[in-house]
């Protein structure tokens, strides 16, 4: 009997929160008093997917029988369903993101499981299976015991801090028998993101919102997070009006990030965009309007205008 884990890559390289959710799948097993499989599609070294077992994956099952790419969401909830039948798993986690989304409420129908979205904590074993789930957009909390034998948690990725810690992982292949219908969607063409910093692992992250007035201003950002090493991010009309790619989006519709500082530019701080950001451990507001709400949400905030306001923070980051 297993806690059953799906593991995210980007070209063979695990994904940091994947590894967190890793984590927080073998904190569970810990607490239930079984182990941990991180499960893992496609081509990924040997090394990597070991690395697993820092985490706390005790094995990692590994399906190679089909070239599988990531948009195909009803082959993984088959991968995730074939997981858990083999391992007799009770508990299944995957990350609340954009693939947890599409492949966690699949594999809930077809195992008849409950299923907790959103998940912020680990779940209370001693009340049942208690966890703290994000609702309405993460204005408030929730906490829901799922009673269901089988139980699916999609965690909200950057809720934990990683630790490292010395283990092993046995590698296993696994079997899954797909259908056709489970590769009903073909990847036309793919758009790789540039930048050196992924927005969902940057622990610094600069935002602007339409505040900034139009795509040639966007240097003022660009600048400020190099100084700063951070990661750039954008508010949803930003990307709907093309100043940014749709990646940097942040909010109810886009990312969800937790970095430990969030600076938001000429954005107004709607409760969708909060969404996407409230995690965040410190967030800096820029904002002429002494108003706008992005400030009730703020820990630091300076009233003035972009235009100004950034290139004086970019050169005291440089003097500092
Ligand atoms: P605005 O609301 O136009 O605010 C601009 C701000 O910049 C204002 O506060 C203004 O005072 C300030 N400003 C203007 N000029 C300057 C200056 N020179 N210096 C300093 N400050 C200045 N939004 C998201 O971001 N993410 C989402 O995921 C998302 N999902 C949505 C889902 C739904 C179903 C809906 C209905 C909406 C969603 N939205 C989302 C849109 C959201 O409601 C807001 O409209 C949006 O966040 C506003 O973006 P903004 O703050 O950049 O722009």
């Amino acid at each position: 009997m297993s806690v059953i884990v799906l593991v995210e890559h980007t070209e063979g390289i695990i994904k940091k929160k994947s590894f967190e959710a890793v984590q927080y799948a073998s904190v569970i097993a810990k607490k239930t008093g079984t182990t941990t499989a991180a499960v893992v599609a496609g081509n990924v070294a040997e090394s990597e997917m070991q690395a697993l077992g820092n985490y706390g994956a005790d094995k990692v099952l590994h399906v190679t029988n089909y070239k599988i790419n990531s948009s195909q969401h009803r082959a993984f909830a088959r991968i995730l369903v074939t997981a858990a039948k083999q391992e007799n798993s009770a508990v299944i986690v995957t990350l609340h993101d954009v693939n947890g989304r599409a492949i966690a409420p699949r594999v809930a129908v077809v195992l008849k499981a409950g299923l907790v979205s959103g998940a912020l904590s680990l779940p209370d074993t001693d009340k049942g299976f208690v966890v703290k789930k994000s609702a309405f957009s993460g204005k408030a909390f929730a906490f829901v015991n799922v009673t269901s034998d089988i139980k699916v948690v999609m965690l909200i990725p950057n809720t934990f801090p990683l630790v490292k810690t010395e283990g092993t992982a046995a590698i296993e292949k696994l079997d899954v028998s797909f259908e056709d219908k489970d590769f009903g969607v073909k990847v036309v063409s793919v758009d790789k993101i540039t930048g050196e910093i992924p927005l969902s692992d940057a622990e610094l992250v600069v935002s602007g919102g339409r505040g900034l007035k139009g795509p040639e201003n966007w240097g003022l950002i660009e600048d400020l997070a190099k100084e700063l090493g951070a990661a750039t991010a954008c508010s949803r009309p930003v990307a709907d009006a093309h100043w940014r790619p749709h990646h940097e989006h942040v909010g109810q519709t886009g990312g969800t990030i937790r970095p430990h500082l969030y600076i938001a530019a000429g954005i107004s701080g709607a409760i969708q965009h909060l969404a996407g950001v409230s995690g965040s451990k410190t967030i800096v507001v820029i904002n002429k309007d002494p108003e706008a709400p992005f400030f009730k949400a703020a820990n630091y905030g300076v009233v003035g205008d972009v235009m100004e306001v950034l290139p004086r923070l970019t050169e005291a980051v440089r003097k500092f």
